[in-house]
């Protein structure tokens, strides 16, 4: 069984409220850190442990936050990335949702160590009921003496708030939130400065994903060293997957990293096989952005090793044999899925989430889209197909921030794993309009 360090106590009866969270060791870390710790020494554990990024890009936690500029006199902040919104994905508000405390806890301790006395929480639009537990938890924690003036007698000061976004999912970029945040449209800057150097207002910020600030009082309580035992290699710690598909048990889970692909979708402990007898077809297995796998890569790898969940093993081979851990966001497909209809659907919602400002974003997205409706509704020619991998092609890489990139990839995934089926859309449109249409068995 996977050991679990954020989601341990999530059905310890009224966790979700101060007294409980706290009688449970909640906020230890915060007086740990505060009383025998220098911010320093956080910062040094958290680099200790390995915690890579859980947003979706895996960069070391630690190392993001010593870039942190602490000799230039200006304020600086911690901004939580809870804007989460990659179609699949559904960890973090799980995480807010059942254990605000967890959150308000790392969020503080991770604030000392930053030395930043004013920290906001971003959160998407659409989790509207999160943001009054998140509002909750925070005036239980200022009541209770954990934010404010002076904490624990320390001279140190917090203020914390929890921004609304207003529906867009490219505020998720970490510059776009900073606009957002700062009262303007969330459109990404040009990276660099990283947001390290010139983030929120100008000043040195930190934005981490919820369950990245959600580990820091693990870290802390038992020491970055414990942390780097739990997962493999430079895959430290647990992580959470929010799985949902044709599996028997969908949800989020807490696993160790290196639970091998086979043993997570299999297990009863976790997924529990497939829902029905139709076997598995694809995994999407970090959220919409990531490379579509194709059965026969889904549990070993081209190498004819154990996939695994790791960042490591779930992008062996680069995109022509592998994917990408991402955000975790689990996404199960058996035989009945059509990948046309799947990979038009995601180019739909990048399209329609593209914030404009580069054009081949902006203009590739909405061509992805069209080509895709149209193949995928008896109107597609044979070189259509050779028309969308030129499309991505060119957006790859050639954009401000990485949606671009997440546009292009799933379809130049789809096409390299399933162009069989692309070329069947094309040739048999009186077979395929039927929207119930067993692909693979025609
Ligand atoms: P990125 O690789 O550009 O950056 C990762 C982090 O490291 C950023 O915070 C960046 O500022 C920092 N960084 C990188 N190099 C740095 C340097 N030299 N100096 C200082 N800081 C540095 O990726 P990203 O744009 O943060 O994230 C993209 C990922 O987000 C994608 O992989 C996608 O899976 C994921 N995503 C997740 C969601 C979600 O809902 N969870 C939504 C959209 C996208
Ligand atoms: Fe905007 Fe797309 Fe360019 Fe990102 S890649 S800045 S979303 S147009």
């Amino acid at each position: 069984m996977s050991k679990k360090i954020l989601l341990d106590k999530i059905n310890v009866p009224g966790i979700k409220t101060y007294e409980v969270y706290r009688q449970n060791g909640g906020y230890a870390s915060v007086e740990k850190a505060m009383k025998a710790m220098t911010p320093d020494e956080v910062v040094e554990e958290v680099k200790k442990s390995g915690l890579r990024g859980r947003g979706g890009a895996g960069f070391p936690a630690g190392l993001k936050w010593s870039f942190i500029d602490k000799k230039s006199g200006k304020p600086r902040h911690l901004v939580c990335n809870a804007d989460e919104s990659e179609p699949g994905t559904f960890k973090d508000r799980y995480l807010m949702e059942f254990i605000p405390h967890l959150l308000i806890e790392g969020m503080i301790t991770a604030s000392f160590a930053l030395g930043a006395n004013l920290s906001y929480i971003y959160i998407r639009g659409e989790y509207m009921w999160v943001y009054k537990i998140l509002e909750r938890a925070i005036a239980e924690a200022k009541a209770a003496g954990w934010l404010g003036k002076n904490i624990l007698g320390t001279g140190y000061d917090l203020e914390l708030y929890v921004h609304c976004g207003a529906g867009a999912y490219i505020c998720g970029e970490e510059t776009a939130l900073i606009e957002s945040l700062e009262g303007k449209r969330g459109n990404p800057r040009i990276k660099p400065p990283f947001p390290a150097v010139s983030g929120l207002w100008a000043n040195p910020t930190v934005v981490n994903n919820v369950e990245t600030i959600a580990s820091v009082p693990w870290i802390v309580n038992n020491s970055g060293d414990e942390y780097a035992k739990i997962g493999i290699g430079r895959s430290t710690g647990t992580k959470l997957i929010s799985a949902s598909g044709h599996v028997k048990n969908p949800g989020v889970y807490e696993i160790e990293l290196g639970l091998s692909v086979y043993e997570f979708m299999n297990s009863d402990e976790y997924l529990g096989g497939m829902s029905s007898e139709r076997p598995l077809k694809a995994l999407v297995p970090g959220g919409s952005s990531v490379p579509i796998l194709p059965a026969d890569l889904i549990y070993k790898t081209a190498n004819g090793e154990d996939r695994l969940m790791t960042y490591e093993s779930l992008s062996d081979g680069g995109f022509a044999t592998g994917s990408m851990l991402g955000s975790g966001g689990f996404i199960v497909y058996n035989d009945t899925s059509c990948i046309v209809r799947n990979t038009w659907n995601f180019a739909r919602f990048y399209h329609h989430e593209s914030c404009g400002q580069c054009s081949p974003c902006r203009e590739g997205t909405g061509w992805l889209e069209k080509v895709l409706w149209r193949i995928e509704n008896g109107q597609g020619r044979e070189e259509d197909i050779d028309l969308l991998w030129s499309i991505q092609s060119k957006i790859e890489g050639n954009t401000i921030c990485p949606l671009g990139d997440a546009a292009s990839w799933p379809v130049a995934a789809a096409i390299r794993h399933f162009r069989d089926e692309f070329e069947y859309h094309v040739r048999f449109p009186e077979k395929i309009k039927n929207r119930n249409h067993f692909v693979t068995e025609p």
